[in-house]
């Protein structure tokens, strides 16, 4: 049996990185930090992790696990273009939790802040009679008038993506089918699902260039993350799906677990790229911006028009597909 003194014993053994701003970090009953420059904006995002709904400690070791529940706030921060500075993380544990998973998810999760250079500065830990929950709260600041919101985007505009769509949700399906062949064949996409990689850099860049029209982290997949785009700006989008950026792992996996790589990329979910929209003039210098800012792989994968609804064009085809990506109340794939 665990005692809520042993695991917050745990986590305050891990300690704090030094903050200029910080007064008051762990052991108070809030943090407290310093924010008096009139032109800086603090960013506040939260998200929680349940096991059984978003990872299973079965196949997910509690290291990475502790990557990605900070992996997935972090790019929240991105999506804004901001930088991250404290994070709180409330656990519910059940009394039965070993031990040794709560200080493997520890040193992931630390190992992580440290990596982005963030605080670890309070949180709750509760007792669970249904599994290990995580709850993280992220705050991050950012100048004022660099923030990229959702509710920008403008008829004409470009639609961006960076990197890849579909490898965590192919990594997902691969550790979920216990199969072991796929997983030493693709390594990259079970990483893709078990540690996702925030786009701190290119989040920061793309805001700091004032390139773009908005800005969303792709967590539940194309077609929802899309979808609240043109929502909150109040226009529609087509998308060309020859353009879809699939690497050739993903639709090859895809085929041995008989899965559609393009609804992978669609309605997969948790791949954490950036998506975003910047005006057609932009294009080149985003290409370059992106280039040498920080060496991502951007695809221009379809434009943002009037009206409402995102539409997936292919040949002759149109198919709307807002919100048909992952429902958090719904069954999955
Ligand atoms: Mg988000």
């Amino acid at each position: 049996m665990i005692s809520e003194l042993d695991v917050i014993r745990r986590i305050r053994q891990q300690g704090t990185l030094f903050d200029a701003n910080l007064l008051k970090g762990v052991g108070d009953d809030c943090a407290v930090f310093v924010t008096n420059a009139v032109e800086t904006v603090s960013l506040i995002t939260t998200d929680t992790l349940v096991e059984g709904v978003h990872f299973d400690l079965n196949w997910h070791p509690a290291d990475r696990l502790g990557h990605k529940a900070i992996a997935v706030n972090l790019s929240d921060i991105a999506a804004m273009g901001g930088t991250p500075r404290f994070a709180l993380l409330s656990l519910a544990a059940p009394s039965n939790l070993a031990l040794e998973t709560l200080d493997l998810f520890m040193q992931g999760f630390m190992a992580a802040l440290a990596k982005y250079n963030v605080s670890l500065i309070g949180g709750d830990t509760v007792k669970s009679d249904q599994g290990l929950v995580l709850s993280i709260t992220l705050i991050g600041e950012m100048d004022k008038q660099q923030v990229v919101y959702r509710s920008n985007a403008k008829p004409g505009d470009q639609i961006w993506v960076s990197g890849f769509l579909g490898q965590a949700a192919a990594g997902l399906e691969i550790c979920r089918q216990g199969h072991s062949a796929l997983q030493r064949n693709y390594p990259e996409l079970v990483a893709a699902h078990l540690e996702p990689i925030p786009e701190m850099a290119l989040g920061r860049a793309l805001a700091n260039s004032g390139l773009i029209s908005a800005m969303i982290d792709m967590s539940d997949g194309l077609a929802t993350d899309l979808a609240h785009v043109c929502e909150e700006s109040a226009v529609g989008a087509i998308v060309h799906a020859e353009r879809l950026p699939l690497l050739p792992s993903t639709q090859q996996a895809a085929k041995s677990l008989g899965l559609d790589p393009r609804q992978l990329a669609l309605a997969g979910g948790e791949d954490y790229r950036l998506l975003f929209t910047a005006a057609a003039t932009a294009n080149k210098n985003i290409q370059e911006m992106a280039h040498h800012a920080v060496g991502g792989q951007l695809h221009m994968i379809g434009e943002i028009v009037e009206g409402q609804g995102v539409f997936l064009h292919s040949g002759e085809q149109k198919d709307r597909i807002d919100f048909q990506g992952y429902d958090h109340f719904s069954p999955g794939l």
